[in-house]
């Protein structure tokens, strides 16, 4: 949130900020041949406080995502509505999957096989099922995790043998792009694994989420193809660590 605000102008700015973006998510779906109800809306909640979250929530959204295990933990007893779904965004520990598992519907940020046998592991342990996204290093970039478009395809075949885990789609994140037809080339990429991965009929992977497009390329995103886009700045306003 933005230094010396009030409250009420901060929910303000929130209301504003949602219907901007909610019309843009309408223009593009439209473009690519969809509605907007077709577009999964995610609030990207990290650093931001509870009061806010739930402002954004009695606007209509349904969907949160948090990228570290610890603040997630720490806002669990704040969410209005309790049961809100939230997702995991962030790259998760082999150590921190016990914590995790209880609090989340889908973890969007699995990027090796090793952590998807362990969340399927612990999964069995507590006796629920976990969906979960591949996460797609787009730009195969070495400061970003995830799997490599040329892993990708026999990764999740071994994933998929695992039966506590149940892979939903790709999350992707492209590099930073100076303008909006190279980020479209690399969100192109990511639609077109996930159609060929689809496209396979593996037993347990179910094509059905294109995780991808943040608050500067939402748009773009939704023009190649995203299903669901994660917007957190553009929403609450820039973060404050
Ligand atoms: C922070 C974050 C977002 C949202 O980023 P904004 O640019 O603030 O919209 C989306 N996805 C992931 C994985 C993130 O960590």
């Amino acid at each position: 949130m933005t230094e010396n605000l009030s409250v009420e102008q901060c929910f303000y700015n929130i209301e504003e900020n949602y219907k901007r973006i909610t019309a843009r998510i309408a223009e593009a779906a439209a473009k690519s041949g969809r509605g907007a109800g077709d577009i999964r809306f995610m609030a990207v909640t990290k650093t931001v406080q509870p009061i806010f979250i739930n402002h954004a929530l009695s606007l209509g959204i349904d969907l949160i995502g948090e990228n570290k295990v610890q603040e997630l933990q720490s806002k669990m007893e704040f969410f209005k509505p309790a049961d809100v779904e939230k997702h995991l965004i962030g790259h998760l520990q082999t150590n921190k999957v016990a914590k995790v598992l209880p609090l989340v519907t889908m973890i969007q940020s699995v990027d090796s096989v090793k952590l998807a046998q362990q969340i399927s592991k612990t999964a069995e342990k507590l006796g629920k099922d976990m969906d979960i996204l591949l996460e797609v290093n787009i730009g195969d970039e070495d400061s970003k995790t995830g799997f490599s478009a040329d892993e990708l395809v026999d990764s999740a075949a071994e994933i998929a043998s695992f039966p506590f885990v149940h892979i939903r789609g790709l999350m992707a994140i492209p590099p930073i792009c100076d303008n909006s037809d190279m980020a479209r080339r690399f969100f192109s990429s990511a639609h077109q694994l996930f159609v060929d991965i689809g496209s396979k009929n593996i037993d347990n992977i179910d094509m059905s989420v294109l995780s991808m497009g943040m608050s500067h390329d939402y748009y773009e995103a939704i023009l190649e193809g995203a299903t669901m886009v994660r917007v957190g700045s553009s929403l609450f306003g820039s973060r404050r660590y």
